[in-house]
């Protein structure tokens, strides 16, 4: 009985410390493979948006593809489009300043943050900002823009933007703020702080849609975006202290080349 419940226990701190080691490997995972690139770039100069495709095979559709983003919004066709639904929750803190943008949040495979569109689910890859937006709507720019973009179980990707004004601060841009590295590395785990990414997106869901690419080398094509047409807001501060180390983290807009943007009604 002894000798039997020894064999059990120890059964079962193998099975627990497997399952641990398999946590922690999940865990582990999007901070060893934080925001790498294999050729350097930048938003400004000789490394800048223009000269992209020319930096490294691997990012010539920056400059020879068709369907790339950001895009101006100017017209938008209405139409009967799916409602957009944000399947967040409460997770811990992984926060980077990835050398292009002062805050990052990756997430593991697995993560169980989804966007629900048109019967489809997409998980939560990262999020992370930009200033100002990328974005143009009706020949506005707004002071800073949430991207979170998300991967279906098919590989295909899907954008979120959220446009940042000035105005009231946010609760939760103030939490990520204050651990908000102040230069660029690796990716930094705050312990005991959770955040809740649903509180970033607006209650108000209507948005345009079109098919663009990533913002960034290697500027894959292939991705849908979501516009929201509601923006959010963030303090004079929050904006501030994100443009003391990023004050211009942007794309220029890139011709549409007849494609089409629609807008929910
Ligand atoms: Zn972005």
């Amino acid at each position: 009985m002894v000798a039997a419940s020894f064999v059990e226990t120890t059964a079962l701190l193998r099975k627990t410390q497997a399952l641990m080691l398999a946590a922690s490997a999940l865990l582990l995972a999007p901070l060893s493979s934080y925001a790498q690139w294999r050729t350097p770039w930048s938003y400004e100069g000789d490394k800048g948006p223009a000269h992209w495709g020319a930096l490294d095979p691997d990012y010539a559709v920056c400059n020879s593809g068709t369907a790339q983003s950001p895009v101006a919004i100017t017209a938008a066709r209405k139409a009967d489009l799916p409602p957009l639904r944000f399947a967040y929750k409460p997770g811990p803190l992984a926060i980077i300043n990835n050398g292009y943008t002062a805050v990052r949040l990756d997430y593991p495979p697995g993560n169980d943050n989804f966007l629900v569109v048109g019967g489809k689910q997409y998980e939560l890859t990262q999020f992370h900002f930009h200033r100002p937006s990328e974005e143009a709507i009706h020949g506005k720019t707004y002071d800073m823009v949430l991207h979170l973009m998300h991967q279906g179980s098919d590989g295909k990707v899907v954008g979120v933007a959220v446009m940042l004004k000035k105005g009231r601060a946010n609760p939760t841009i103030d939490r990520l703020w204050k651990y908000m590295p102040q230069s660029a590395g690796k990716t930094h785990l705050i312990p005991g702080v959770s955040i809740d990414p649903q509180s970033l997106v607006p209650a108000s869901t209507g948005y345009y849609t079109y098919e663009g690419s990533v913002t960034a080398p290697p500027c894959t094509e292939g991705v849908t975006w979501y516009v929201m047409k509601t923006p959010m807001e963030v303090s004079a501060d929050e904006i501030a202290a994100f443009a003391k180390l990023y004050p211009h983290d942007v794309r220029p807009v890139q011709p549409l080349n007849g494609r089409v943007v629609e807008e929910s009604r």
